[in-house]
């Protein structure tokens, strides 16, 4: 796994092995304990692509009718946190949900890439936060604003192999320790490469853009002081606390 950090005003990516970080230079390797590195968002994307219902299960939930084709909204890079960072309330929502979600992280500047061709161009994988202002989502008549909101965009913690096989893997969310949300990727209705078949037609892909694949059913509210954790089979954990507006 690889993860970007931060370290006396210095940002690098290194290599996590069991609890340090080897990073690589020109004629060395320095290696730190990954206890003294700021953990960051593992890319710096020029945009946060999320679907919309993804997961039979979800729809199930909600009672609705599987798609036949994927919606999905951008959610802005400014509300990008990594791991360990702090989910704000916003003063103007009542009603915050998480929605745990499989991200793909895009490695190369492409446009209509076939479903075939689309291991080419994953860079890896990480576990995101979809965070929603859900009472906004349900007033406005679009979902930007409800989606939107700087820090609803938790994301990481490291970027795991492209090679990863990820259309079979365990996805949990849960709160204060109590599991929300409990499914398997196998059941997305539209699969990775399918996502990136469809959305490239749309729209160039850059290095570091994110694919957030939707999420399955058990979404839920949090609360100030809570502490959300999304969980992907060899993945890792992504965890964030909800604070308060100061
Ligand atoms: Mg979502």
């Amino acid at each position: 796994m690889i993860g970007r950090f931060k370290y006396d005003n210095e940002i690098f990516y290194g290599e996590i092995k069991d609890n340090r970080v080897v990073v690589a230079r020109d004629l060395y390797n320095d290696t730190f304990l990954l206890s003294e590195l700021q953990i960051l968002p593992p890319v710096q994307p020029t945009k946060i692509i999320c679907i919309g219902l993804n997961y039979k299960d979800h729809a199930r939930e909600l009672g609705m009718d599987i798609p036949d084709e994927p919606v999905f909204f951008l959610k802005p890079v400014t509300a990008l946190i990594s791991s360990l960072g702090k989910i704000v309330y916003p003063e103007v929502s009542h009603q915050v949900d998480y929605e745990g979600e499989l991200a793909v992280l895009i490695g190369k500047r492409c446009k209509n890439i076939s479903r075939n061709d689309a291991g080419s161009v994953i860079m890896g994988y990480t576990c995101f936060n979809d965070v929603t202002a859900r009472d906004l989502q349900k007033k406005d008549v679009q979902w930007t604003r409800s989606k939107s909101f700087d820090t609803f965009a938790p994301m990481g913690p490291y970027i795991a192999d492209p090679e990863l096989d990820v259309s079979d893997l365990a996805i949990k969310t849960r709160v204060n320790g109590q599991l929300r949300q409990d499914s398997r990727t196998s059941d997305m209705i539209f699969d990775v490469p399918y996502l990136i078949e469809f959305i490239s037609t749309i729209m160039t892909l850059e290095w570091g853009d994110v694919i957030s694949t939707g999420t399955p059913a058990g979404v839920g509210e949090l609360f100030v002081g809570d502490e959300v954790e999304v969980e992907i089979e060899n993945l890792g954990l992504l965890k964030n606390t909800v604070v308060g507006r100061d």
